[in-house]
């Protein structure tokens, strides 16, 4: 018999357990399976608002990935075939040079990445390959929601609560330990950071963690957050914080490029739940897959929409491009201090918590009335764990033009600060110029007497900056600009959360 050629096209599923493009390929037990990864020009070019789309964080985060995946392909005697170029131009060649009989990839949701698989489907037609695509990514495969994708409720809550009731999560995949080998052929260098076009980040001791891309490393952390110290039991308590290592799993670098499978998440919570305790943080971390599922879902279900700047609700509100209060934003000069410690750390490091993003997200939109859309493409540049769908569906949802029915809703970034830093820990991590103020005055600083910014060491406009807005005035003044835009009550007083 004629044995299958198969080629493996690795995009965001870097990693060999829980991969049904790769069990599948081993069930047709082929003569040869070549696994590739390309790292692609158009990832590092520029977004619309002009930031690098792949900034030097996450790509030194892919770079390790990508060698521990073709660490994994050379412990089972194989390798990993990497090459610098576009996708559907290098796999037709790969196919013609090594007379390869079927291409089996993951698809993705989003129109740039669904326009270079059509490309690539236009240049194997006349090749007569087969191509296999599989639905990866999330916890629940499409085949097992209760309604179709195009179906899918527009409430998470809704969206939810059939999910827990109707369906179930498959199994996760095991890793092979075995592959079939490869043809003869140049397997590629892994390129340098500089081949990029990137410098090599500074690492800021100051970080949550040393993120290292990688299935091995991911496993690690996992094994680490759940067995070795336990702190899974406690997540739904310390999942709001914002300094150290634990307060929240940190698996979404890993996520984001599919170095770890959600599946696999799921089993070990199932595991440590029968094995140590089953409650609410170990139900939380699954609620906040579910999210992550959600936010895949809604993007596959409205396309391009996710970008565009009225969003999922059709919501056209006028939203400013103001360049000079946007760069106070991203360089963390907002005069806010709980703002300024998460845009220093995102800056810094490639990461900010949950309740951090929430919080800038919500000051940029809700404060300063910028197009979200800017600060959208900021985060895509700089987050280690950048998620098309993630990202975008948060941002559509904190903007208010999103999955969200509860209309106007801001942060009250003081309150915030208070309730979630009420010693200033973490803003005085971030912000080493406020670092004498006591804690109770650390918020609001723009409120010490010139004696105590003498006693504290702070020059308020000086060694730190003045709010560039009045916090409640401009919730109000963007409350009406919404109000407008759907056409609803004017004049509203703000209420911040
Ligand atoms: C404006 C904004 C932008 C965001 N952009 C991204 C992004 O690009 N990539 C990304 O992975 N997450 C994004 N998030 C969601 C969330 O902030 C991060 O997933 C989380 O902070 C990652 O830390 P963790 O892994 O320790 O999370 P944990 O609290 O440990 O949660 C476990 C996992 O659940 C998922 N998750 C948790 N919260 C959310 C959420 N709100 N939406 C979707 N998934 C969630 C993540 O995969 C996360 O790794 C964004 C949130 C906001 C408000």
């Amino acid at each position: 018999m004629d044995q299958s050629r198969i080629l493996l096209w690795y995009r965001n599923d870097q990693r060999l357990h829980d991969h049904s493009p790769l069990d599948q390929a081993l069930l047709a037990q082929p003569l040869y399976l070549i696994p590739l990864y390309c790292f692609d020009p158009r990832h590092f070019s520029k977004t619309a608002f002009g930031f690098p789309k792949t900034g030097a964080f996450r790509a030194q985060f892919l770079l390790e990935s990508v060698a521990d995946l073709r660490q994994g392909w050379r412990s089972r005697n194989s390798d990993l075939l990497i090459r610098m170029g576009k996708p559907e131009e290098i796999i037709p060649e790969l196919v013609k040079a090594l007379s390869l009989t079927q291409v089996y990839f993951y698809q993705e949701p989003m129109a740039e990445e669904k326009a270079i698989e059509r490309s690539l489907e236009r240049a194997l037609k006349p090749l007569g390959v087969e191509i296999k695509t599989f639905w990866g990514h999330t916890l629940y495969h499409p085949n097992n929601l209760p309604f179709k994708v195009n179906e899918l409720p527009e409430l998470f809550t809704s969206f939810r609560k059939e999910v827990e009731k109707s369906s179930r999560v498959q199994p996760a995949l095991p890793a092979p330990s075995q592959v079939p080998p490869l043809p003869v052929v140049e397997v590629g260098d892994l390129p340098k950071l500089s081949e990029l076009n990137l410098e090599t980040p500074e690492l800021d001791d100051r970080a949550v963690l040393k993120f290292q891309g990688g299935e091995s490393a991911a496993i690690a952390r996992l094994k680490q957050y759940f067995w070795q110290q336990d702190h899974l039991k406690v997540y739904k308590e310390t999942r709001n914080g914002m300094k150290g290592a634990d307060y929240s799993s940190k698996f979404s670098p890993w996520l984001s490029l599919g170095c770890l499978s959600p599946r696999y998440i799921y089993e070990q919570v199932k595991t440590y739940e029968k094995e140590r305790v089953c409650n609410d943080s170990t139900y939380w971390l699954i609620f906040e897959l579910l999210w992550r599922d959600y936010f895949r879902f809604i993007a596959a279900k409205h396309g391009d929409r996710l970008f565009h700047a009225p969003g999922l609700q059709g919501i056209s509100i006028p939203w400013k491009q103001d360049r000079q209060k946007f760069e106070c934003w991203c360089l963390g000069k907002t005069g806010f201090p709980l703002v300024d410690a998460n845009m220093r750390e995102l800056a810094k490091t490639g990461f900010m918590s949950n309740r951090g993003r929430q919080n800038v997200a919500s000051f940029l939109t809700k404060n300063l009335g910028i197009d979200w859309r800017m600060g959208a493409e900021w985060f895509e540049s700089l987050l280690i764990d950048y998620d098309v769908c993630s990202n975008w569906g948060n941002w559509n949802y904190t903007a208010g033009v999103g999955n969200d029915a509860r209309g106007f809703r801001f942060f009250n970034i003081i309150k915030q600060s208070k309730d979630y830093d009420p010693q200033g820990e973490y803003i005085k991590h971030w912000l080493p110029e406020l670092a004498r103020i006591p804690a109770p005055k650390v918020h609001e600083p723009w409120k010490l007497l010139p004696i105590e910014q003498e006693r504290f060491a702070v020059k308020i406009g000086t060694t730190y900056p003045a709010p560039i807005v009045d916090l409640f005035q401009s919730a109000q003044a963007q409350e009406q600009v919404y109000n407008r835009a759907i056409g609803g009550v004017k004049g509203r007083s703000a209420r911040g959360r």
